[in-house]
């Protein structure tokens, strides 16, 4: 029958007109994230890092600088101070093997997403951002964070203790 299909168009807008919207007027309203959700961030913390540069070596893309020189209480067993921990996420492919390699639990994907920038310099994360930012790990590959980060709120941080294994 001619104009049946308009009939059927119509149908389906009028259906999803009354219905409740699924949608949330970002960045006014925002989506609570899932505990294993991985986010466009990384969580790093410094205390449990010994520098083993660990991470990026297993990174496929080879996009995390580590220099490190020896700490002035160096001891044997002991770990290496950080000069530069640097991560290009704007070529990331959050695949988490440097955070599956991490022999210490020092390296964490986080649950923020919001890191959006105009330039590709910008998107690279630098020693002083990770060493400052706030700490909300994901619990992907850290089961043992499911019921924490489960429950974070926006001032939520996460201190190494309660992070590790
Ligand atoms: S998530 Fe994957 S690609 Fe990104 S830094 Fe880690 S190992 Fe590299
Ligand atoms: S984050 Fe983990 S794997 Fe990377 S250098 Fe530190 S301790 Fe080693």
């Amino acid at each position: 029958m001619y104009g049946l299909g308009l009939l059927k168009g119509l149908s389906v807008t009028i259906r999803y007109a009354f219905k409740k919207p699924f949608t949330v007027q970002y960045p006014e309203t925002k989506l609570k994230t899932q505990p294993r959700y991985r986010g466009y961030e990384f969580v790093w913390y410094e205390d449990r890092c010994t520098g083993c540069a660990s991470c990026a070596k297993y990174c496929p893309l080879g996009i995390i600088k580590i220099v490190t020189k020896r700490a002035p209480e160096a001891n044997i067993g002991g770990k290496y101070a950080l000069d530069i921990f640097d991560i290009d996420t704007g070529r990331c492919m959050f695949c988490a093997l440097c955070v599956e390699a991490c022999p210490y639990d020092a390296l964490f994907m986080g649950v923020n997403y919001e890191r959006a920038s105009y330039t590709r310099g910008g998107l690279v994360v630098h020693i002083d951002e990770l060493r400052n930012a706030k700490k909300m790990p994901s619990a992907f590959l850290r089961p043992n964070l499911e019921v924490q980060a489960g429950k974070y709120t926006e001032e939520s941080s996460l201190n190494p203790n309660e992070a590790g294994r």
